[in-house]
């Protein structure tokens, strides 16, 4: 009988673990010679991983995971291994040899429970776990998997750990390339296919993809009517273009408040803002929601406040692809008019610039084609009177040129397919800082049950009395250092050209609160684990006596 680790069975599990299909096929292959043993400490294990939505991209309920627990036990392929009495009184007894960490004891405990059923081999991804006892020998199945990483080197200011940085293989060279060698360097082929894949990753209908996710805002305020005297309303915490776009229409800009837990438009604040809104009004006619750092909002609620008040929404989800709200893709549109998405560098996958957006309504489809290529039309169906002869086309709307290059496309379709792996190391990295800072006075990111998040950016919060000054210092002492950790974002309705319109400080409180304590932590898939120590070392040198070990 050989063991088995948790971490195989959970990797053979989460489809979107960039082990899943070795681990998957290593316990076939495996079982088909001889019994595989997992303990029963590791199905605790992996009954933690299961349900939690932290750890994994489609979480169970705790009573489907029971399901698949049964499975085990049932499997005749698995033997189950029982703590007994006597595994417990040893670990007992050497507890002394190890730090009394809740991790030591497991480890302990699995390999003990192994050992007293006489299995001695053990198969897991983290030899380092089983190297402190001399009585089990710990296998890593594929060791020859290469990380996700960028296969070159880093080569400007290597000593310099940036917030984000894209990764590029090969594959991607290659892809771009073969586009530089084709007929068409815009308007052919690839445009098209990557719109049907992300559209078919993301189960929406449609999918319109343009220069940048600036434009993709722009052209979905538009396509929804958003113009003079209307209101389109999103939060405080993001990029400006998240606002700018309504004005880019002529209407007017407001804000909601933030959620203090998950950054996002605050769905209470929506509630109360809209029951004012009618009083008055001027309830909005666009409400933008922002997926901050890849943690989806709140979108069930949102969706069903626009039911009661009349507006379309638009998530603008340029943080989130490859997140999930309540196990389904962001993308898909279930709650919203449209959703957008960026690609540019520092974003989940990248086609140097470029936006998507998408939506299951056909006519806002063809409205945004449209609008994308200033407002000209090809299809005899759509035009006013009779085709001039072959060369005819008509402008039947004021459009724009927000087109996409197709070697921009070869490079979005090539990205594609390491979207779940860039979100699994993503979230890998997310879990270890999650780790190693609670020794540290701030607040790591909290995570909404409904959701997975995509993990674009890892932002912590210095504690409230920290201070302003604090706050500064941890910057320049962070980027003295070759840290480049940074703040997403300034709150919109704080820069000059808002206020120009009555946006006062002290206006969203919740958002200004954010701002004073938010340090954005570099992530990126590439980031090796010693830089990601290297970035916690420097944190801790900066509370060094604040840190204090918690006897009891
Ligand atoms: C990056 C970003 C945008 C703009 O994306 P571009 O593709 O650079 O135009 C809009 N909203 C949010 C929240 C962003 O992070």
């Amino acid at each position: 009988m050989e063991g088995v680790d948790s971490n195989i069975l959970i990797y053979a599990f989460d489809k979107s673990s960039r082990f899943h299909v070795q681990s998957l096929e290593f316990i076939q292959e495996k079982t088909q010679t001889s019994q595989l043993a997992v303990t029963e400490f590791s199905l605790f294990e992996f009954y933690g991983v299961i349900t939690d939505g932290r750890k994994i991209g489609m979480p169970l309920a705790p009573g489907e995971a029971w399901d698949v627990i049964r499975d085990f036990y049932e499997a005749q392929s698995f033997a189950v291994l029982p703590c007994t009495s006597a595994c417990l009184r040893k670990v007992l007894e050497n507890a002394e040899r190890f730090s009394v960490k809740r991790n030591d004891i497991y480890d302990f405990l699995i390999a003990t429970t192994f050992q007293e059923h006489e299995t001695t081999t053990v198969y897991t991804l983290n030899t380092k776990d089983f190297k402190k006892f001399d009585f089990i020998q710990a296998v890593n199945p594929f060791s020859d998997i290469s990380q996700t990483s960028d296969p070159r080197p880093r080569t400007t200011n290597p000593g310099y750990i940036p917030y984000g940085r894209q990764s590029i293989s090969e594959q991607d060279v290659a892809a771009v390339c073969s586009v530089l060698r084709s007929d068409f360097l815009t308007q052919g082929p690839k445009v098209p296919a990557f719109e049907q894949a992300v559209a078919e990753y993301c189960g929406a209908k449609h999918a319109v993809a343009v220069n940048s996710a600036t434009s993709a805002l722009h052209i979905a305020c538009l396509a929804l009517g958003l113009g003079p005297e209307d209101w389109l309303w999103t939060s405080p915490i993001t990029f400006v273009a998240s606002a700018n776009c309504g004005l880019y229409c002529g209407a007017k800009v407001d804000f909601v408040d933030i959620d203090p837990r998950t950054y996002n438009m605050s769905v209470s604040a929506l509630e109360a803002k809209l029951a004012q809104a009618e009083q008055t009004g001027c309830l909005p006619k666009v409400v933008v929601p922002v997926h901050m750092c890849g943690q989806p909002c709140e979108m069930q609620a949102v969706h069903a406040l626009s039911r009661e008040y009349g507006f379309r929404i638009i998530e603008d989800a340029s943080h989130a692809i490859g997140g999930r709200y309540k196990g389904e893709p962001v993308g898909n549109c279930r709650y919203s008019d449209i959703t957008v998405f960026s690609f540019h560098p520092v974003k989940i996958i990248t086609t140097g610039e470029g936006g998507m957006a998408l939506t299951n309504d056909q006519g806002l489809a063809e409205k945004m084609a449209l609008l994308r290529s200033h407002g000209i039309t090809r299809d005899p169906t759509r035009m006013t009177g009779e085709s001039d002869g072959p060369w005819y086309y008509q402008q039947i709307d004021l459009g724009f040129n927000y087109r996409m290059t197709d070697i921009q496309a070869a490079l979005g379709l090539s990205q594609l397919q390491r979207l779940d792996a860039f979100v699994a190391r993503r979230r890998e990295l997310a879990q270890r800082y999650d780790e190693l800072l609670p020794e540290l006075p701030v607040v790591i990111p909290w995570q909404h049950p409904d959701g997975a998040s995509a993990w674009h950016l890892y932002v912590i919060r210095l504690r409230a009395d920290a201070g302003p000054a604090t706050h500064r210092q941890v910057f320049e002492t962070m980027r003295q250092n070759g840290i480049g950790v940074n703040l997403h974002y300034i709150p919109v309705h704080t820069q000059p050209y808002y206020r120009e319109f009555g946006f006062k400080s002290g206006d969203f409180p919740e958002a200004e609160r954010y701002y004073q304590e938010a340090v954005s932590l570099p992530l990126f898939p590439a980031m090796a684990e010693e830089e990601q120590d290297r970035v916690v070392g420097a944190l801790k040198r900066f509370h060094p006596t604040e840190h204090t070990e918690g006897h009891g």
